[in-house]
């Protein structure tokens, strides 16, 4: 709905909203809960982004808030079959991570799961965006089942939380709002995987351009321990 409301004068500068865990929903407003999976958020991960496991209780958070306002809850979860050009070995760019039916393509055990998950990169394809999946070689895409589970739910806006900011959120975001979603991106319920330093940013602006609302600070996470 309209900006946050909670006390606190602070200043109405919209890059300072402060992120208070009360983001707004109503029973058109979907949360979307990006790829918290071991590869992703458990520092042992093949695809390990830094700081991933610090979000889960901000996304607990937004799941009680979703659930008290009556807001439908999705899921997304990488699930790549053991070969597909998505890895590096077979001529993409990431290490081998999220293959189906294994360990590092589990939700966190953290994760409440109330809702429906949908698998992306289930064929092989590049599965960034939770609508989509773009074939590796080819570069066609197909929909996953998500905006038809949006659509049937009547959902008009989505939250998008989860990881990562720079990729899988983003692609999210971006391809909500091209489907007329309107969208919002807390950052304190992502991290994200700065494979160049700076792609933070990029992703922030590049969402913020396309008309994604964008709340909050980027977390940077500390050294490595
Ligand atoms: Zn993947």
């Amino acid at each position: 709905m309209s900006a946050p409301t909670a006390g606190g004068a602070g200043p109405a500068d919209d890059d300072q909203t402060s992120y208070d865990g009360s983001t707004c929903y109503d029973a058109l407003t979907a949360l979307v809960v990006v790829d918290l999976q071991h590869d992703f958020g458990d520092p042992g991960g093949a695809l390990y982004v830094r700081g991933g496991e610090d979000v889960l209780g901000v996304v607990d958070a937004e799941i009680s808030a979703a659930q008290a306002a009556g807001a439908p809850v999705f899921y997304t979860q990488d699930w790549h079959p053991e070969r597909t050009p998505h890895f590096a070995r077979d001529g993409g760019i990431w290490p081998v991570h999220c293959v189906r039916d294994t360990p590092g393509a589990a939700l966190l055990p953290g994760l409440r799961v109330v809702g429906g998950v949908v698998r992306k990169g289930v064929d092989g394809g590049d599965g960034y965006s939770g609508f989509s999946v773009r074939e590796p070689v080819s570069g066609a895409t197909t929909e996953t089942v998500l905006g038809a589970l949006l659509d049937a739910a009547q959902v008009e806006r989505v939250v998008v939380v989860g990881l990562a900011g720079d990729w899988c959120v983003k692609e999210t975001a971006l391809d909500a709002v091209r489907r007329g979603l309107r969208t919002t991106v807390p950052l304190a319920a992502t991290r994200f995987v700065e494979l160049a330093p700076g792609d933070g940013l990029a992703a922030v602006e590049a969402m913020r351009a396309a008309g994604v609302e964008v709340t909050g600070e980027i977390v940077t996470p500390g050294p490595p321990a």
